[in-house]
Formats: structure tokens, sequence, C-alpha cells
């Protein structure tokens, strides 16, 4: 079988069925790339159509958002659920809230999660939802009032043993205290339909820190597999949400400098290194003033850089951690001119197609979202076994628990993904789709046409 022509055939057929979605091409063309040589030497996953049938959502739910904000205005927003795959558990994956969100951002995210929690080795299948709703400028019983309207139409549609929602860009803690407040009382069961929650009614230890210290863990490991380490090296995070925060607070545990975080309208440059007191303030200016990261270099006396990203900053190690596509062909080109030996994906898709191709060609250690920012959905999956147990287990354990997942994700990328020659050279772009691909196709194969 000719692998570049077919999937120029696979994609345009795709294209045509999903058109003007160029996120979820974009996902989609990604993983086909890997995958479809894979699907040629396996008969059944030919015969059963398994690839077309994976792009296709089980369904996906839209819906009319309404509430009332404190003027006493009546809005109206957009709600969607994606329900990707449930071939080896029950769907799962984050809710966005942010103005940019449409059906081809969530079709691209839900498609990524079907990979990523199948990585995880846990039993969750893959779903995304969201609204066109931003949450920055509202008051909190404006965030409130929209949380309970899309709850209200949401509950339908998920349950513990259905489909279990959580947290992404736009819905941290707070959020996720209005819709499970709300769940609870339109289901009228306190069971664990959403996981991000709080510790007091049912949240689970280390999960917020988790997309985060999992990502950290996951370059660790490819340090690691060429004889290498995080003590020493200089890293640029992007972002200052959950993820960044986590990630830069664990690089800086592990010994590594950490010189930028960021935010959509500018990113902070701290020479010396971000330290535990600094981040300790950050935590308090985004989580409880929700402030902009601008402020960093007021406080502290260092530079800001207003537009950017802070991808011209010389650097060993960097962790994007904001959103899709942050990353352009010629920040990939300036980051590897500058030396960059290893790049993390916290946030989910954040580099763009020509830039994967940039790092790729020279050698740098390139953890795709996927595999290196599963952490999150780990834990989450950890959370909801707590919450059918009604137990709670400890930090350690979860912290160790959440290790041993990110060393099992990167051993597996390694045997998907090593080159023939050289076990050391591993292409964890292809490890990570085919390893993610082949246990939910597998499951497929086993249920037979449905
Ligand atoms: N939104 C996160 C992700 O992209 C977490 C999903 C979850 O915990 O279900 O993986």
């Amino acid at each position: 079988m000719n692998s570049v022509d077919s999937i120029e055939r696979f994609m345009s057929g795709l294209e045509k069925r999903n058109p003007g979605e160029s996120e979820f091409h974009q996902a989609v063309e990604e993983v086909a790339r890997d995958v479809m040589p894979f699907v040629a030497d396996h008969e059944a996953y030919q015969q059963e159509g398994i690839l077309e049938r994976m792009t296709e959502p089980d369904r996906i739910v839209i819906f009319r958002v309404c509430w009332v904000d404190d003027k006493g205005h009546v809005r109206a927003n957009r709600g969607y659920r994606v329900q990707f795959n449930q071939a080896i558990g029950p769907y799962k994956g984050g809710l966005r809230f942010h103005p940019s969100v449409n059906l081809s951002i969530l079709k691209f995210l839900g498609f990524e999660q079907i990979f990523k929690n199948s990585l995880t080795s846990l039993p969750v299948g893959g779903a995304k939802g969201g609204a066109n709703f931003n949450p920055k400028g509202k008051s909190d019983r404006e965030v409130m009032r929209f949380c309970q309207a899309f709850m209200m139409e949401l509950h339908r549609h998920i349950g513990p043993d259905v489909d279990v929602p959580a947290g992404d860009i736009g819905v941290g803690s707070r959020e996720i205290g209005y819709l499970y407040g709300q769940y609870k009382r339109l289901a009228n069961t306190h069971t664990g339909a959403i996981t991000g929650k709080s510790i007091d009614f049912g949240g689970s230890h280390v999960r917020k820190e988790a997309t985060g210290y999992g990502c950290v863990f996951f370059v660790e490991n490819m340090l690691n597999h060429v004889s290498d380490g995080l003590e020493g090296k200089t890293c640029v995070v992007s972002g200052s949400g959950n993820v960044a925060i986590y990630t830069a607070e664990k690089l800086i545990s592990k010994g590594a400098k950490v010189v930028t975080l960021s935010d959509s309208d500018g990113f902070i440059y701290d020479e010396n290194g971000i330290d535990d007191e600094k981040l300790a303030w950050v935590i308090k200016l985004k989580m409880e003033r929700r402030g902009r990261i601008r402020e960093f270099a007021e406080e502290f006396g260092v530079e800001y850089i207003a537009g950017k990203g802070p991808w011209a900053v010389p650097c060993d190690l960097a962790f994007p951690s904001a959103t899709q596509n942050e990353i352009s062909e010629e920040d990939a080109k300036t980051l590897v001119k500058n030396g960059l030996q290893g790049l993390g994906e916290g946030a989910n898709m954040p580099v763009e197609r020509s830039a994967v191709k940039v790092f790729q060609n020279a050698e740098v250690l390139y953890a795709p979202g996927k595999a290196a920012n599963a952490g999150g959905v780990a834990v989450s999956a950890m959370e909801m076994t707590q919450n059918s147990m009604r137990l709670s287990w400890s930090r350690d354990e979860l912290e160790s628990k959440l290790q041993g997942v990110m060393k099992n994700i990167h051993d597996n990328c390694v045997t998907y993904g090593s080159s023939e020659q050289n076990s050391k050279k591993v292409n964890y772009v292809k490890g990570a789709n085919i390893a993610g691909f082949k246990r939910v196709a597998d499951a497929m194969v086993a249920y037979g046409v449905t």
C-alpha cells in the first residue's frame, strides 16, 4: 500500500465530510500519517474500517445556554459535548469555556483525547465539550449562572459510568464547583460525574498539579533515555494557568531553571530563574486575584515583553502550556537555532504542523501532548476510582501512581516509536499515535461493527 497516496485520499474524504474544520483536520492528519502504515500491516483494522470509524464521533450534542448577566440582560451562548469514542471506557475529557470554542476545536480536542486516554492504560474513552463563553471579566455570580444554565442541559448526557467531564481552559476549580453543584442537584445523586472537584467534596489529591507534574516526568524520562537529566537545564514555560504553574514547580524542585511564564497579553523573562517564593506569588495572582502576568514584572523588577510568546528566549527545554498552535514554524526555527534539546507539550497541539517537522528534523526530543500531558486525565481517572470506592488516596500514593503512568506511557512510545537501527532514536509522535491507537482499535475489533 502506498501510504502517502492513501493518506491524501483519506484526508480529502475527511475534509469533505467535515468542511472548514481546520483544527480537526490537523489533529487527524497528524495521527493518520503514523497510523495508516500500521493499519496496512494489520488485516483486521483494515477490514473493520477502524480508522474511518474512529474519526467519526459517536455523537455530538449542541445546545443553547441562556443566562442573565449582572445588568439583567439575557445572554445566549452555545454549549457542546462531543462524545467521540467509548471503546475502552466511559467518555472522559474536559470542558473549555473560551470565545474561540467551536465545533472544529472541540472535535480536535475530543479526537486527541481518545489517544491520550488510551495511553494512560486506564479505562477511559474520549470526549470534549465546552462553550463559546468567556469567563474573563465576568463576576462570580455571572459565571455561576452560566455554569448552572450549561449544566441544565448537559446533565442529561453525563453520569459516572457514561461521560465524566472535567476542566480545561477557562474551567478551573470555581467553575467545577458550580457545575458539580448543579449536576448534584439535578441528578439527585452524589456521584463522581465530574473530576477536578475540590478535596472537600470528592476530589483527588494531585489532580490540579497532575498535568504539569506529569509533563515534567515525561520529559525527564526522555532525557534519562539518552543518559541526561533535568538538573541545570534552562526552561521556557508558556502560560500561567494550572499546567504552567505546576510544570514550573516540578522543574524547580528538580534543579532546573524556569525563566518565563506568559498569558495572552505577553510574557515575563526572569533571567535568574523563578523560585518557589515567586511561584507562590503567581499562584495567588492567578488563582485568587485572576490578575495578569504583567504584574509579576512590576512586583519583581524583571522584563515584560508584550504581544509575544517566549520562544525567542534561549533555552534547553520548552514547555508550551498555554493553547493550540502557539509555536509557529518561525518560532521552532528560533528555538532550534538557540540550542533546544527537548520539548514537552503541556497544552493540546501547541505546535503548528510545519513546526513539528522542524523539531523532528533537528532531532529535538519532542513529546506530543497526547503523551506528555496525559497526567491530568490519568489522575482524573484515579479520582473516578476513588469516588467509586468512596475513599481517598494520599498525596504520596497519587504522585507515585502518576509517575508510574508517565513512565509506562514513555516506554510504550519507545516500543512503537524506536528506529530499528538505533533504540535511542525515538519518534515519540509516532510511538504515542500507534500505542494509543492500538488499544482502542483492538477493543473496536473485538466488539464487531458497532
Ligand atoms: N482537559 C484535560 C485534558 O486535556 C483533562 C481532561 C480530564 O481530566 O478529563 O486532558
